[in-house]
């Protein structure tokens, strides 16, 4: 059974009182519930060292929304793999398409994070998708293959182990326009298809591939509960407490029914 996770990325989002006054009332709530699904939070680089120290002895991990290539020296402003592992780090969010858009990320500089990400013990959650324009051009499937092989290229089938992939149409990120279930189905099982034929299907049947894009308290379930959608990666849902937790919550009930 492949692992069900529900990351939050905040991303420019909440300062440290704000972080507090979320990260606290969550690990109330999932203190003891003995989940299935994994629960990850991705804060801005600000908060990550007091939601490390907050969630100590918890199961929910803890992830970043990006960082470079390199591991230090002359490079203002950026933060390294070897930097977000000792604050505990466990996943690190690349090649979002807000990165992708506003910072020129391409997917050979995505490679190039995933890599170092990796060496560093470090989960890449790796974004992909389409545009609107792509997807009205008929190119979505062209632009998924062209991004899985771009971002995975010259990864061992063992590194390809530790790498979660998330599908989010561009289309469908904070515009309040969630792709279908079967829209996400499709394309999950596109994705599923093009990482067995790089690696082999056992490797497919295990990756971990989430939604993104407009998932709500509300659509979740439906999304879901699809056959190979193992997840979520919420943006503006994740912001508040009670829409996150319900989140997980569907995806705890997908999870199991899925098992069973
Ligand atoms: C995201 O930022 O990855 C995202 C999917 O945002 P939203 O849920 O707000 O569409």
């Amino acid at each position: 059974m492949r692992r069900m996770i529900i990351a939050g990325n905040w991303k420019m989002n909440k300062d440290i009182k704000e972080t507090f006054d979320f990260i606290l009332p969550l690990k109330n709530n999932l203190i003891g519930q003995n989940l299935s699904v994994e629960v990850v939070v991705c804060p801005p680089f600000t908060s990550l060292y007091v939601v490390s120290e907050l969630l100590k002895e918890t199961s929910i991990k803890l992830g970043a929304q990006n960082m470079f290539y390199e591991v230090e020296g002359a490079y203002t402003g950026e933060v390294s793999p070897k930097m977000l592992r000792s604050v505990r780090c466990e996943y690190v969010i690349l090649g979002h398409s807000e990165r992708r858009r506003y910072f020129y990320e391409t997917d050979e500089i995505v490679n190039k994070k995933v890599k170092k990400a990796l060496e560093f013990g470090l989960k890449p959650i790796i974004c992909i998708g389409e545009t609107l324009e792509e997807r009205e051009r008929g190119k979505t499937f062209e632009v998924i293959e062209r991004q899985v092989k771009g971002t995975l290229s010259g990864l061992s089938a063992d590194e390809v182990k530790s790498v979660v992939i998330a599908y989010e149409p561009v289309w469908a990120i904070g515009t309040g326009r969630n792709a279908t279930p079967e829209q996400a189905q499709e394309a999950h099982k596109f994705i599923r298809e093009v990482v067995s034929g790089l690696f082999d299907s056992d490797l497919a049947d295990k990756l971990t591939i989430q939604y993104g894009g407009s998932v709500t308290a509300e659509n979740a379930y439906s999304l879901l509960s699809q056959p190979d959608v193992d997840g979520a990666l919420v943006g503006g849902a994740s912001l508040k407490i009670d829409s996150f937790l319900k989140i997980v919550k569907a995806g705890e009930m997908a999870y199991l029914e899925k098992k069973d």
